[in-house]
């Protein structure tokens, strides 16, 4: 009898599959005039529970990230055909409630000088977050074969950030990819135009693990802290955090944290 699993996320039994990311972001044949954009698209164990299938956080991401403006064609193509669909199903409440607040469509030249639909408006950052930190889990299981037991931060290198310090952790993360490539155990997924996503091997400071790339643009930085891990893991980030100037140097590049502090008087 083959042995029970666990689910990728808690300790109860695995009851179905979870598909990491949700399948639904993959755009189906029926679409695609038999391209196949579904090649071999990762799975893991789940429990009711944390299948995200059922809270229909699945349809929220896939309307969530296919919509961003930034998105390569596959991206677009599944906004207008898979999206609007699913868009028609719902009522306006769902998305200006669930995926954007202040939501309207407005019309933008893209490169080429053509207008193209857009949406635009306040994403919803916490359902977002925690269907991400779903993905995180799942891929962390699939490359390492066991669940993560910690924390996980993440960045949006999509979402622009109010304060200053996480613009500059957002450039700092997404140089950090490019030129730390020795650390990388590269670029991972099928289907590149729809997912892909990295882990960088862990380094002193344990500050960044997991690189994701939706529609070849839209990416998102997680940072794994196991519950075992020992100080310095998370030193940037808490000095950062704290208050504390604090100089992250990467190669001859200088990122400045908290530079700007004015005295209270
Ligand atoms: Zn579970």
């Amino acid at each position: 009898m083959e042995k029970q699993q666990t689910c990728y996320m808690c300790s109860k039994a695995a009851t179905s599959k979870e598909h990491v990311p949700p399948a639904c972001l993959f755009p189906e044949q029926k679409d695609t005039k038999g391209l196949d954009f579904r090649k071999n698209l990762i799975t893991v164990p789940s429990c009711d529970l944390h299948n995200s299938k059922k809270s229909n956080d699945d349809e929220f991401l896939m309307l969530s990230l296919s919509g961003l403006i930034k998105n390569n064609p596959v991206g677009t193509f599944h906004q207008i055909t898979k999206g609007n669909r699913a868009v028609r199903r719902k009522n306006k409440d769902f998305i200006e409630k669930e995926i954007l607040r202040n939501f309207k469509t407005t019309k933008i030249p893209d490169s080429s000088g053509k207008y193209r639909l857009v949406s635009i408006g306040n994403p919803n950052i916490q359902r977002l977050t925690n269907c991400l930190e779903h993905i995180a889990y799942g891929l962390f299981y699939h490359e390492f074969q066991k669940q993560f037991d910690g924390e996980v931060r993440m960045i949006l290198e999509f979402i622009e950030y109010q304060d200053d310090n996480t613009q500059t952790l957002k450039k700092f993360l997404k140089r950090r990819f490019e030129v730390e490539k020795e650390l990388n155990s590269g670029v991972k997924g099928d289907n590149p135009e729809v997912f892909q996503y990295e882990f960088h091997k862990p380094d002193k400071d344990g500050l960044i693990a997991l690189r994701t790339i939706f529609y070849g643009a839209a990416e998102v930085y997680f940072s794994f802290k196991g519950k075992n891990s020992k100080q310095p893991f998370d030193l940037s980030f808490m000095l950062i955090e704290g208050g504390i100037p604090t100089i992250i140097g990467l190669g001859e590049e200088k990122y400045e944290f908290n530079k700007s502090i004015t005295t209270k008087t």
